[in-house]
């Protein structure tokens, strides 16, 4: 089916572009790529004389017509255990709480979970997500029959090398032609791979030829095992071990000295930023003004949605945005535009995809959303991308196309039963809770 979006604000981000530029206009798609975008009624008028048969058309009036955003960290299974616990230390958190479930959860228990995430980022306007987990292949599966873009990275960590190398091979299987899901490689951390393993991740982002997806530097406590075990810094210990010769995209990045911040912008690691998971497991705050003076790619992500509480990218934009204003007692750092373009075209760098995705433009990928303008939280309207970036909620967001498709029509998602992928989270975590 080919789409016709007419009389909308167009904003679309072009990476050429330092500041803002939108306009009322049209944009066309033509199977999974975009045909143009354009401020000429004519454009609509051929393009629709052209495709009679087969074309949808959307009045977008009052709506904000943009890229998807683009979530580069996050652990979608883990919306499973959404309030299990919080406010408790992360070692705590972790040992009693997240892992004692999470070793109960199978195949199935990760596809339920990544369900329900992925129906709560397609409603929220977010069309690609990069995740990290172990049973990737579940996740992938729920991102395709959602009909949202993944890139899943199978998680390699010390104590589970032989499930990983299984679920590698089984995503590349399985997926190796799927248009939506692409794998990275997923060594967890530092503390928990060890040199050989480390090793093994680089050598397999050589072979399969994609990149690496590791957390980063995420606690101080991270930052002195690393050091007593290895004598140097995480970011170091990766410029040492030959990482950075890869393609990477660290999350986190909370312990950065200057010199790390040079290491990262000189080997072009792209960095996801956390800031609703660093501030609610304590973590600290990353030094991202500096790391964007510095040149590096900072994109945002939410983490996993037990340590956020959720997967809103509205929300985590706004956040990220304040917290760096805040830490650093400046008001003019990360102004509205810079956060969409890092939830949008910075997000698509990190992926190897600058120029067809984050992005509205002749020949990119279609992965667009519609924003309703008309609530009383965005008017008045005078400056739409400080609107978008701190007014704005995920429920605003009203219409969403991925690869061409539509998948959320009018606030309700065309590809799922929302009542059942909720039912059957619920009825999933009572069972594991009461095992
Ligand atoms: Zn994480």
């Amino acid at each position: 089916m080919n789409i016709l979006i007419t009389n909308g604000i167009i904003l679309p981000m072009n990476v050429a572009d330092d500041s803002p530029k939108y306009f009322t206009g049209h944009l066309a798609i033509e199977g999974n790529r975009i045909a143009f975008v354009s401020s000429n009624k004519a454009d609509a008028d051929n393009f629709l004389a052209n495709h009679k048969e087969n074309c949808k058309v959307i009045d977008a009036t009052g709506q904000i017509v943009m890229p998807g955003l683009i979530n580069t960290h996050t652990h979608v299974a883990m919306s499973l255990l959404r309030g299990i616990s919080d406010d408790v230390p992360l070692m705590e958190w972790l040992n009693e709480h997240i892992w004692p479930v999470e070793g109960k959860m199978g195949y199935d228990e990760v596809l339920t979970g990544a369900r329900l995430g992925t129906l709560e980022m397609l409603k929220g306007g977010t069309t690609t997500f990069v995740d990290m987990y172990p049973y990737e292949e579940a996740v992938a599966e729920a991102a395709e029959t959602a009909g949202i873009r993944a890139y899943v990275s199978p998680c390699s960590m010390d104590f589970r090398m032989a499930h990983f190398e299984e679920d590698w091979r089984a995503v590349q299987k399985r997926f190796s032609n799927s248009e939506l899901v692409s794998m990275l490689i997923g060594p967890h951390a530092i503390y928990t791979c060890s040199p050989e393993n480390m090793q093994r991740s680089i050598e397999l982002s050589e072979e399969l030829n994609t990149g690496i997806h590791i957390h980063h530097a995420e606690t101080k406590d991270e930052e002195n095992t690393v050091r007593e075990r290895y004598g140097v810094n995480p970011t170091e210990y990766l410029n040492n071990v030959g990482m950075l010769k890869r393609p990477v995209l660290a999350a986190h990045c909370v312990c950065m000295s200057d010199n790390d911040i040079k290491i990262f912008a000189e080997n072009n690691v792209s960095v996801a930023y956390n800031a609703q998971s660093n501030m609610k497991l304590a973590s600290g705050i990353a030094p991202v003004a500096k790391m964007i003076d510095a040149g590096i790619n900072v994109t945002i992500g939410t983490d996993g949605a037990s340590s956020n509480n959720d997967l809103d990218m509205w929300d985590e934009m706004r956040t990220a945005s304040l917290l760096q204003k805040v830490s650093t007692l400046n008001p003019c750092v990360l102004p509205a535009y810079q956060i969409l373009q890092m939830a949008t075209v910075n997000g698509a760098k990190a992926i190897g995809k600058e120029g067809e995705l984050g992005i509205l433009a002749e020949n990119a990928l279609a992965d667009v959303i519609l924003v309703d303008f008309e609530k009383p939280h965005l008017y008045p309207h005078t400056n739409i991308i400080s609107e978008l970036v701190y007014s704005c909620h995920a429920s605003d967001v009203n219409t969403v196309i991925v690869n061409g498709n539509i998948v959320v029509e009018n606030r309700s998602c065309t590809t799922m039963d929302e009542s059942k992928v909720c039912s059957d989270a619920q009825n999933t975590i009572d069972r594991l809770l009461n095992q």
